[in-house]
């Protein structure tokens, strides 16, 4: 990691999806985790990283593409199992069926990541139309309701829930109102849902990651845009998704059985309110 993040070229064109271990892994061992948006960027260290603790886990994500296949074999070839799943998690109906086919696959549900997202180019309020508002609401928070709802009969005691805010959910963006609101949204989802499933259990928490080196970030933002990423936190560098994905097993496991509501900051250092 310290050698990939310290040679900036090699940051910015390809993002580090695995921490080098020595560590016996067995943090997941046969459970089974749905990880949306699982493919790439961020989740795709997240199953990664799953896997390596020995969990199988359920890739969805939007459209099939050779991303998904490599996801898997890098699962694989840490010796669990990878299940794709095609899936545009903005319908309740897709989110039923993801659930049904990982439960004919495994007949169990461990561990739900609601980390699927979308961001839409930065613009001013007056650019932002309702359309546009309603789909980042619908892909980024409703789809977290549509899963937990599918997902939560099957969701035995230790279960445990982990959606993906962002630091902007704290700090708003001035050119990312839809995102940032819906990031709000789930920081809000996260810490309610987490008292209403105490009784039961079933933990729920939140990661709120800062700026970090994806697929997303190449693929929108300008090259001026991509060159300054990063930069103001205190790190003065983005964030790798292998430097993320560990937060997500510490919050999956038995290590964190008395931690729910809460939202781990992965920032570079940023201070966060509230
Ligand atoms: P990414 O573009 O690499 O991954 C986004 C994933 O979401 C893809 O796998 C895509 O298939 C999936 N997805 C999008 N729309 C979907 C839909 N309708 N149905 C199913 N899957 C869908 O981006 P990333 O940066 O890895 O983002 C992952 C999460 O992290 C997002 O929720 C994003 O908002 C959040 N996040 C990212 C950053 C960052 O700087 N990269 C910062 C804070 C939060």
């Amino acid at each position: 990691i310290n050698q990939a993040v310290s040679k900036e070229k090699n940051m910015k064109d390809k993002p580090v999806f695995e921490r080098p271990y020595d560590r016996k892994p067995q943090k997941l061992l046969n459970k089974v985790a749905i990880i949306t948006g699982g493919d790439s960027g961020i989740g795709r260290a997240i199953c990664i990283a799953f896997a390596r603790e020995g969990a199988n886990v359920a890739i969805v994500y939007r459209k099939h593409t050779e991303d998904a296949e490599e996801t898997k074999k890098l699962v694989e070839e840490k010796g669990t199992k990878a299940l794709l799943i095609e899936s545009d998690v903005s319908k309740e109906t897709n989110c039923t069926d993801i659930v049904e086919k990982v439960l004919k696959e495994w007949g169990k549900i461990d561990i739900l990541v609601n980390n699927a997202g979308v961001q839409f180019p930065q613009e001013e309020v007056e650019d932002i139309s309702s359309e546009q508002m309603k789909q980042t609401f619908e892909i980024n928070i409703f789809s977290n309701f549509y899963l937990v709802k599918a997902a939560l009969p099957h969701l035995k005691k230790g279960s445990s829930i982990i959606n993906t805010a962002s630091v902007v959910a704290y700090r708003g963006n001035p050119l990312l109102l839809d995102y940032s609101s819906s990031k709000g949204a789930i920081v809000a989802f996260t810490r309610t849902l987490s008292g209403m499933l105490a009784e039961k259990h079933i933990r729920v928490n939140a990661v709120a990651p800062g700026p970090i080196w994806t697929p997303l970030i190449v693929s929108t933002f300008s090259k001026e845009h991509q060159r300054k990423f990063g930069k103001k936190t205190p790190m003065k560098r983005p964030g790798q998704p292998a430097e993320v994905a560990p937060a997500y097993v510490f919050l999956a496991s038995e290590d964190a059985s008395y931690i729910s509501g809460q939202v781990i900051h992965i920032n570079g250092g940023e201070p966060v309110n509230g």
